[in-house]
């Protein structure tokens, strides 16, 4: 076994529990998603720790959240750890500094950030928690594999407290180019806080790429050693290792529920309510990173363009509640909703609705039968970590025939550029036209690209995405690490005269 006899201790902002009633009918369960089935194997193994916030803030009372847990914990087969968190910790460290500057920088959108230097404390103070909280259980022998952008000072702070278990990062959100990185006011704490890990993982070799030219700009006597998806810097003192790893689903999960009788029938329910027609879907969390208005230009440019669409095609908009008490997503909803309204008002015919809109959380069999009932995937972020939704669509094509159209800026292109059909998100009529394309694709190449798609996210799984992280962690030699592809856009020129 990789780990040898260490345990793995896990940190992410949030703990995979579910809470659910309050007071003395509180109960905890353990939370559900690809990453916590890929890990829960380790740790059971290895007799691992996974250390986090529960999701409730002290002010609301949490005496007996640390017993539920304990019981939780005996069940599960790992140790779950909180860390608390004040009311203030959660509006400066959670809603400032991670969601209110981080997340918008990180994909690109400077101008939504709000840089209160309070964020900034309240980030140090609560890295520093969750230092204090893993430094009390780790040994030295452990590994501590730290969990995207709101922990990115967990290891500093432990080295502060003499605590040199070995330790990763992983970033789940993209990594923005050197001019946006560039603008951040703690800019230089944030490279200073990476470079104290000794393995920081990235989505895609474009996320890397950035890092690393951050890295070479902005720390003297930066060198990078080797070629592979995993390379060795050393910036100024500091020596780390540097990889590409894209984080996958539970391929062989969605595969096998997606043929249950239960999908099945609610999959042919969703037919049956457009029959004949072609079903295009988009699921998305209430987020301004996941393009969900330009979607809709796109889609009402392809009605208006495309005259023989109308009638033949209806988009499902799923859309999860996120963030609603941030009004910057309040926002977001009421012009999402607005769009829908005026594309339904100017289309609709008796007997055909356009676009059928859906603002709530779906469980996963009813996410799977609209999944399994749509023609079409349009997944259109205009930047995102991986986009997960993209490859759960692929694992519940079991037939090989539906379509994906895949944004170019979201890190799952890089692995699924052979199979989607990819667009820019921000290019309307690119995207309406790749919407034509997909309804009139042969029957032929859509099942060639579908097959390419799922065979790639078959082998590339979630359980390779640990096996590939820990093996980065655990492995010396660079020549283990094959290069991997990143998808660019590419400009042939043709020599004059030629076609
Ligand atoms: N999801 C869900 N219920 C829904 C819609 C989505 O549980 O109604 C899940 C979906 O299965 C996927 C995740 O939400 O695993 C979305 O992940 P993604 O990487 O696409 O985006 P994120 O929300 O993490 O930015």
């Amino acid at each position: 076994m990789m780990l040898g006899k260490s345990s793995l201790i896990i940190a992410s902002n949030r703990l995979p529990v579910k809470l659910s009633g309050s007071g003395s009918k509180r109960r905890v369960e353990s939370g559900a998603g690809g990453l916590v089935t890929a890990l829960v194997p380790v740790l059971r193994n290895r007799g691992g720790k996974w250390v986090g916030w529960p999701g409730v803030v002290e002010e609301d009372g949490i005496s007996d959240l640390d017993p539920l847990l304990s019981g939780l914990s005996k069940d599960l087969g790992y140790d779950i750890r909180p860390v608390h968190l004040t009311e203030q910790e959660r509006r400066d460290f959670y809603f400032g500094f991670s969601n209110e500057i981080v997340w918008p920088m990180f994909h690109d959108l400077q101008t939504l950030c709000h840089f209160a230097p309070e964020y900034w404390t309240a980030y140090g103070r609560v890295n520093r928690k969750f230092a204090e909280v893993i430094g009390r259980y780790a040994s030295s022998g452990d590994y501590v594999w730290v969990h995207d952008y709101h922990l990115m000072g967990v290891r500093t702070n432990l080295k502060e407290f003499g605590v040199s278990t070995a330790a990763g990062f992983f970033l789940h959100t993209p990594f923005p180019p050197l001019d946006i990185f560039l603008k951040i006011p703690w800019r230089l704490g944030l490279l200073r806080m990476l470079l104290d890990f000794d393995l920081i993982g990235f989505q895609t070799e474009r996320d890397r790429r950035n890092f690393l030219q951050c890295l070479q700009t902005l720390v003297a006597e930066t060198t990078v050693e080797g070629a592979g998806h995993v390379v060795d810097v050393h910036a100024g003192e500091r020596r780390v290792r540097v990889g590409a790893f894209p984080i996958s689903i539970d391929f062989a999960e969605f595969d096998s529920h997606a043929a249950t009788p239960a999908v099945i029938r609610r999959a042919e329910e969703i037919r049956d309510c457009t029959p004949g027609r072609t079903l295009i879907l988009g699921v998305d969390r209430l987020d301004y990173t996941k393009g969900i208005p330009y979607r809709l230009d796109a889609f009402r440019s392809a009605l208006k363009h495309y005259p023989e669409l109308r009638e033949r095609i209806s988009l499902i908009q799923i859309v999860v509640p996120s963030r609603t008490e941030v009004p910057r997503y309040q926002e977001l909803k009421t012009e999402i909703e607005q769009l829908v309204g005026r594309i339904n008002g100017e289309f609709s015919q008796t007997g055909w609705i356009p676009v059928h809109y859906i603002f709530r959380s779906l469980n996963r069999g009813e996410l799977l039968a609209h999944y399994r009932a749509a023609d079409i995937a349009l997944v259109t972020p205009l930047k995102d970590g991986m986009n997960l939704i993209a490859k759960e669509y692929c694992a519940a094509q079991i037939e090989e025939n539906g379509t994906l159209i895949l944004s170019e800026f979201a890190g799952a292109a890089s692995q699924l550029q052979e199979g989607a059909l990819l667009v820019n998100p921000y290019h309307i009529e690119e995207v309406a036209d790749a919407i034509q394309r997909a309804f009139h694709l042969p029957a032929g190449e859509k099942g060639a690209r579908m097959r390419n798609l799922r065979a790639t996210i078959r082998e590339q799984d979630i359980f390779w995405w640990v096996d590939s992280f820990l093996k980065a962690a655990f492995h010396r030699s660079l020549n283990d690490f094959p290069v991997l592809e990143e998808y660019l856009p590419r400009l042939e020129l043709q020599e004059e005269g030629e076609a």
